[in-house]
């Protein structure tokens, strides 16, 4: 998160730019997140049972961009046979992609979401059907207020099948579709990198963001209203809103191989390693797998054991516990109650006024500093 935030300080659009935003989104967005988790374990049921559906089919995977890539995320995660969808980037010229560098547009990468779908429910064609119909396909490098190469219409095909579909849709269904000539560009992909955790899941997660309220809900209700055919049930959809739900080799591709150890693993990282142990600055721990906001720093106390300390969560349905029995020892287990996250022990040897030490490992969390 610190080196995102550098560059939120270099935004250059006087519009309300995803870089501005996310400005926002940091001093803001936190506050007004909910951690409420409703009826989990019935949505938590639903979701397994689409998964299990889902289950053995081949997936197949399509890579789009249509613009910010929040947008496109939202968009495709509500379809049906969609089992996931990861925003990243791809395209460009250089060898490294983060946001930072995709945003200054001088490495050409397109923000786009690679789709992993069930061909079986959904096909390639009626996938591309969506996405002529919910961005403009006929603006070069831009989408409303955002613009540069990042924002280019892409289509990146796979395989030869891929392409030929991708051309005749553009040809038979794009055209016809809107008035000025249809600009997307259709190239193999080459290399798709996954974008930083916060981009993952926005829309669900931040719901009530500025530029979810402005710009992706007016988008999100066109297209339900055109593609009701397509979407998931309202159970299915509203349940991976609340619970995100990855599966191993995501968490592998998004995460660093201690964190993917320590949050996914149950590990633990050595004692005075990590980032947060000593940090004294004021501000909101989040979840490392999820972003969810888990405690305030003015809970967090010198507990001398070379791990984050804190005497309480930042409320009751953020974090779930579990009782503990693994190397011969009684302990309590502190999980993300969201992505399900290890990040811990409660023990009953912390400070008042609760007597909690709520001993979490630095690599399980993120920090965003009080502006
Ligand atoms: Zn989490």
């Amino acid at each position: 998160m610190h080196s995102d935030m550098v560059l939120l300080k270099n935004s250059k659009s006087m519009y309300m730019s995803k870089q501005n935003l996310i400005l926002c989104f940091l001093s803001l967005g936190l506050i007004m997140q909910s951690c409420a988790q409703k009826s989990v374990v019935n949505k938590d049921q639903i979701i397994k049972k689409e998964k299990a559906a889902i289950g053995n089919a081949k997936l197949e995977t399509a890579t789009l961009g249509a613009g910010c890539f929040w947008c496109v995320e939202a968009v495709f995660q509500e379809l049906k046979g969609v089992e996931s969808v990861i925003s990243g980037y791809a395209g460009g010229n250089a060898t490294d992609a983060d946001y930072k560098l995709v945003s200054s547009g001088s490495t050409k990468h397109a923000e786009v979401a690679q789709i992993k779908f069930d061909p079986t429910i959904i096909s390639f064609s009626q996938l591309l059907d969506v996405f002529w119909t919910t961005h403009d396909p006929t603006t070069l490098n831009r989408q409303g207020h955002d613009v540069g190469p990042q924002y280019r219409s892409v289509i990146f095909y796979h395989d030869e099948t891929q392409q030929s579909i991708a051309e005749k849709s553009k040809e038979e269904v794009a055209n016809p579709l809107w008035n000025n000539a249809v600009v997307t560009e259709i190239a193999a992909l080459d290399k798709f990198y996954p974008a930083e955790d916060y981009h993952q899941n926005f829309y669900s997660i931040n719901p009530n963001y500025g530029y979810c309220v402005a710009v992706i809900n007016p988008k999100m209700e066109k297209f339900r209203k055109k593609f009701q055919h397509l979407l998931k049930t309202t159970a299915d959809s509203e349940s991976s809103s609340d619970k995100v739900i990855k599966s191993e080799s995501e968490w592998k591709s998004q995460l660093t191989p201690e964190a993917y150890h320590v949050l996914r693993e149950k590990g633990t990282e050595r004692a005075f390693t990590g980032t947060y142990w000593d940090n004294k600055e004021k501000g909101t721990y989040v979840c490392g797998g999820c972003q969810l906001p888990l405690f305030d720093s003015v809970t967090k106390f010198k507990s001398g054991t070379g791990w984050p300390s804190f005497y309480q969560p930042l409320n009751d349905t953020c974090i779930k516990e579990e009782s503990d029995l693994s190397y011969g020892m009684k302990r309590v287990e502190v999980l993300c109650a969201r992505c399900d996250g290890h990040l811990g022990h409660v023990f009953d040897d912390g400070p008042r006024p609760t007597g909690l030490r709520y001993c979490i490992n630095s690599v399980s969390l993120g920090f965003v500093k009080q502006p």
